[in-house]
């Protein structure tokens, strides 16, 4: 029985696909996400001069029967929407009907296909049927799109450079590669071979896409609940981009990009890596498709989410758990290399700047508390027995480098760690720690501070922020406060300068003020500034003071800035620097 049906009238007016094809990659998009579609294991896309002179598409899939063959070519034609209600329940990738016909209206296609019963071969140019025959008998499609928009040169006058439409059909290829990495791809142009995967597992295709530095520095994910699967690897914070267009979020095996997503993605990064630098992750996720609308704009790969919250949740989760389950000590050299990204692509047409609407997302910084990391029962790694190793590593310092770098040994290997950033991570653990508590002290003497106009007016309007982090403020005359208690992490005889502190970071958040991270701001700006300065000699006990309160710490590895705070060279690589062994 024929697969094809064509499309309703209002179906195919709600799907409005006739944009779709604009760039190369729109047309290979298209035609693979056919091949993915027919339950392909194999998939090869062969381009001339990038696509400009032919795109040709082969795959293993279940192919089409000869009237399908001739029906794909028509105006809202598919297999896989039937009605308005089917909308809701989309499965898979390809479900534009009009995608094969605007190809095939402004390009002379052929088309070989055989379902194992009847093989068919269709030559069409410009909308028009050639001539139809009996084709050979390979089992799938094998589609050759040549001369896109001969009768069209405005719209070939709108391709890009060569390059610039090779780019961004190999970035497409590689997400589509890692979305799904049972299948195996090959990308070439002018016969040279730029994308091969084996078609094995996901690990194995981060290998054949990124290399091995990257493939090797992951760490796997895994969390299951009623709503949401999710699974994949993220990369160790050492391997970060300058660009987001490596953190990889697949629903269903569907590329897609989704700002609320990625936010939070790198959010889970929170003071494992400095803002503005960005994370490698292979995140898939699986859900019910009723719980998504791929369909809000045919190109943009964006999609609605319901239980958005949820979902969220558990990205943030899954992430903060491998993270907190790993050893996460730097390597010597490899953060440096790694900054800049690979190909300096975009798949994305429009830059890929924050909307306003995604700036509205309340920011949902978790503080760290023992309770953030909860242990999911079906986790394949024991996190916490790799963290009580790290809590177990000894480092025995052996010297400081300029007054800033202490200089630690043990079996391993030997270790730098910043004496600033490790008291930074520390004091800043014990900060969060006790804003928990919720502990205060009533001073014997209150404090009275004259502040500036705009300050006094900031403090009064927050003054119940204020309270509740434990500052008693009062005010006490003309841009005067007074404070007759503090919460218990204030040092004494810092009281001053630390609600002088306090009162620069509220000014700073005031303007969509969020109680966590103005939390999380006091307790890195209070942790910064009572930590021993870089260029200060410190003594061996001190140092020594440092290191075992450094390794119980939940994030022993960066400062809460991100930056890192301890550097191992292994014996085995001192060993190759040296040329001891080779
Ligand atoms: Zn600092
Ligand atoms: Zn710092």
């Amino acid at each position: 029985m024929s697969k094809i049906k064509l499309m309703n009238e209002s179906l195919a007016n709600k799907i409005a696909a006739g944009e779709v094809i604009e760039r190369i990659a729109n047309v290979v998009k298209e035609l693979v996400e056919n091949s993915i579609d027919a339950g392909s294991t194999n998939i090869t896309v062969n381009l001339l001069d990038s696509g400009k002179t032919k795109i040709e598409v082969i795959d293993n899939g279940s192919g089409m029967d000869r009237s399908d063959a001739k029906l794909c070519f028509l105006r809202h034609a598919t297999s896989k929407v039937y009605n308005d209600d089917d909308l809701f329940f989309i499965n898979t990738l390809g479900f534009r009907g009009e995608a094969l016909a605007s190809i095939a209206s402004v390009s002379e296609v052929i088309l070989n296909t055989y379902d194992g019963k009847e093989s068919t071969s269709i030559t069409i140019k410009g909308s028009k049927i050639i001539s139809t025959t009996d084709g050979q008998k390979r089992k799938g499609t094998h589609i050759k799109v040549n001369k896109l928009f001969y009768n069209t040169p405005a719209r070939l006058k709108y391709l890009k450079s060569d390059r610039s439409e090779l780019n961004l059909v190999v970035s497409y290829i590689e997400k589509l590669s890692l979305a799904n990495p049972k299948i195996s791809f090959t990308l070439t142009n002018n016969n040279q071979t730029l994308i091969k995967t084996s078609g094995k597992n996901l690990l194995k295709a981060i290998n054949e896409i990124y290399g091995l530095e990257i493939s090797k520095n992951t760490i796997p994910i895994h969390l299951s609940s009623d709503d949401y699967d999710i699974d994949g690897f993220i990369c160790k914070p050492e391997i970060l981009k300058k660009n987001k267009n490596h953190m990889h979020v697949f629903i269903n095996g569907r590329v897609i990009k989704n700002f609320e997503l990625l936010k939070t993605i790198d959010e889970a990064y929170h003071t494992y890596k400095p803002d503005g630098f960005y994370p490698v992750v292979f995140i898939n996720i699986f859900t019910d498709p009723s719980l998504t609308d791929v369909n809000i704009h045919p190109t943009k790969q964006d999609i609605k989410i319901s239980k958005m919250a949820i979902l969220k949740t558990e990205i943030r989760d899954s992430i903060k758990n491998a993270l907190y389950s790993d050893n996460l000590v730097s390597s010597p050299l490899k953060f440096e290399e790694t900054l800049e990204s690979k190909l300096p692509i975009n798949l994305f047409e429009e830059p890929f700047e924050e909307t306003k609407e995604v700036e509205l997302v309340k920011r949902e910084y978790t503080a760290f508390s023992d309770s953030t990391f909860k242990v999911e029962e079906q986790s394949e790694f024991d996190f916490k027995s790799i963290n009580e190793q790290i809590r177990k590593i000894e480092l025995y310092p052996v010297g400081i480098a300029f007054g800033t770098y202490i200089i630690a040994e043990n079996k391993e290997g030997i270790y730098l760690i910043d004496q600033h950033a490790a008291q930074e991570r520390i004091n800043y653990e014990k900060i969060l720690r006790s804003f928990l508590k919720n502990e205060q002290i009533d001073m014997l003497v209150p404090i009275t501070m004259e502040l500036s106009t705009s300050e006094y007016d900031i403090v009064m309007k927050m003054k119940d922020k204020l309270i509740e982090m434990g500052f008693n403020i009062e005010p006490f005359g003309p841009n005067t406060i007074k404070i007759d208690s503090h919460p218990t992490w204030v040092k004494e005889s810092k009281e001053k300068d630390t609600i002088k502190e306090v009162i620069n970071v509220l000014t700073e958040e005031e303007k969509n003020f969020d109680a966590l991270k103005f939390n999380d701001k006091v307790a890195a700006t209070v942790a910064c500034k009572a930590s021993i300065k870089g260029n200060s000699r410190i003594t061996l006990d001190a140092a020594n003071f440092i290191l075992e309160q450094l390794v119980l710490c939940d994030n022993p590895y960066n400062c809460p800035h991100g930056r890192p705070t301890i550097i191992k060279f292994t014996i085995y690589e001192l060993e190759k620097m040296f040329k001891r062994s080779m």
